[in-house]
């Protein structure tokens, strides 16, 4: 059944859902407080880099189906019959996850729930009937115990109904994983909520697992946590390789072949990043303390993520002694590849450090440039081409594994660069043998010292 839906929050999350929805046939109001990113949206532009969401927006506004507004436009009873909340819960200082975002969304949707009036906006030929009390289906991440509490405070009063519906889709894969779902969580204290909630996903084939509100909160804290405890724990590895000669890629491949283990995760490297892992594994860490409880494995996890971004900086040291006026390359910005996200970015903790140290750091990046301009030193030279980046460089960092990055012309690379010429492969991504036959000295992440 097609119903009307309001998304709040046009981010990664709240685009992808607002614009697959209305490919899936629903009615959407795709809604944010930022006039620009709506212009954009209302011309049919995607304004961040997601592969596939430009066409999926396109088609939504051609259809009629998909519609923007900035909330402040909205009028009471134009909100549906779900209201999609996905705005943004990043960290505050403590670690603790921000709320203001929501706690708004929830007072805004409180505001204009009940009310028949301007119904017509959202609806238009053949469109379904719109509901005056719509459901509120929480799509963003908010620590255990949090849904129960907007509940109490917010919609208990007025009547409405809460789903916590967590998100598990990945920024670069995100509308393949919105359309491909492992699983759907759904929490919620009504019954016929959590129904009509869960018909949207009806089509998708996903194993569907309803719980209570603080126990669906929790998988995708405990689902983040385990990823990033996994990735820490291949990174340990790693460490431990370097110092005794082994090859932690050998090492994932055989300990990744055990069905109990799995192989994913296991990339050694220079640790997780972006907008999800680091804040999502704080929040818990803190939520932990505010229960007295001490979560040692997740402190451990943290810890060890937070040195694992610097190690290039400690061997550039080793190699070059003091870095003053040593030129250094650093390949990739985004967090990780496909995308132009550099929210907690290992690259972002690097370069300001080896600037600080008096090296002269460029850095290439496909998509990332404009977002990572805005949070690095000034002097720090940016540019999309790689080739340009190592001209004249004497060392260069493999921060992201970029496709044009693993696949550049490295004998290019190699002639353009300063000899002797270091690379420091923070991804694992290069053929260390390869490298080293164009005259690079190597270094990998648990590949065994070579340099
Ligand atoms: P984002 O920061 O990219 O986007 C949030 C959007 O919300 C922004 O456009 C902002 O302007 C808007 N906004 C803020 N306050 C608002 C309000 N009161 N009303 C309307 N709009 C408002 O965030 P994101 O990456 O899309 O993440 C959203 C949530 O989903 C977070 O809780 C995140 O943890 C979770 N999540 C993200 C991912 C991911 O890969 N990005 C994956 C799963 C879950």
């Amino acid at each position: 059944m097609f119903v009307h839906i309001t998304v709040l929050g046009l981010g990664y999350v709240g685009a992808v859902a607002a614009a697959a929805l209305a490919r899936d046939g629903h009615h959407v109001l795709g809604v944010d407080v930022d006039p620009g990113k709506v212009d954009r949206f209302r011309q049919g532009e995607v304004p961040f880099h997601e592969p596939g969401l430009d066409d999926l927006v396109r088609d939504g506004v051609s259809s009629g189906r998909l519609r923007f507004a900035l909330a402040s436009e909205v009028e009471s009873g134009q909100l549906g019959d779900l209201v999609l909340v996905a705005v943004g819960t990043p960290s505050r200082p403590t670690g603790a996850a921000d709320l203001s975002q929501v706690e708004a969304a929830m007072a805004w949707v409180v505001e204009r729930a009940g009310s028949s009036a301007g119904v017509a906006v959202a609806g238009g030929p053949g469109a379904p009937a719109v509901s005056t009390r719509p459901i509120v289906v929480m799509k963003s991440t908010v620590p255990p115990g949090t849904g129960r509490r907007l509940s109490r405070r917010f919609l208990e009063p007025v009547g409405l109904a809460y789903v916590s519906n967590p998100e598990f889709l990945r920024e670069g894969s995100a509308v393949h994983d919105w359309f491909h779902p492992d699983r759907i969580v759904i929490g919620s204290e009504s019954a016929e909520a959590a129904a009509r909630v869960r018909a949207l996903y009806e089509d998708y084939g996903a194993p569907v697992l309803v719980t209570d509100v603080t126990t669906a909160e929790m998988v995708k804290y405990g689902a983040n946590a385990f990823l990033a405890t996994k990735i820490s724990f291949i990174n340990e590895l790693a460490n431990m390789c370097d110092r005794v000669g082994a090859d932690v890629e050998e090492v994932a491949r055989g300990i990744g072949l055990d069905p109990r283990i799995g192989s994913q995760f296991l990339r050694a490297g220079l640790g997780y990043g972006g907008s999800c892992f680091p804040k999502d594994v704080a929040a818990l860490d803190h939520l932990a303390r505010v229960y007295d409880y001490p979560f040692e494995l997740l402190r451990a996890v943290i810890a060890v993520n937070a040195r694992q971004r610097l190690l290039p900086l400690y061997a550039l040291r080793e190699v070059f002694g003091s870095l003053a006026g040593v030129p250094v390359a650093v390949l990739g910005l985004a967090f990780k590849p496909n995308t132009d996200d550099v929210r907690e970015a290992p690259a972002l903790d690097l370069i300001p450090l080896l600037v600080e140290e008096g090296a002269d750091v460029r850095a290439a990046d496909p998509q990332a440039v404009e977002r990572a301009r805005a949070v690095l030193p000034a002097d720090v030279k940016l540019t999309t081409s790689a080739l340009e980046a190592l001209d004249g460089a004497r060392a260069v960092v493999l921060a992201t594994e970029w496709d044009p990055f693993v696949h550049l012309d490295w004998e290019e690379a190699a002639r353009r660069m300063e000899a002797p010429r270091y690379v420091f492969d923070g991804r694992n991504a290069l053929d260390p043998a390869r490298m080293e036959a164009l005259g690079f000295r190597y270094r990998g992440v648990g590949r065994g010292r070579r340099d």
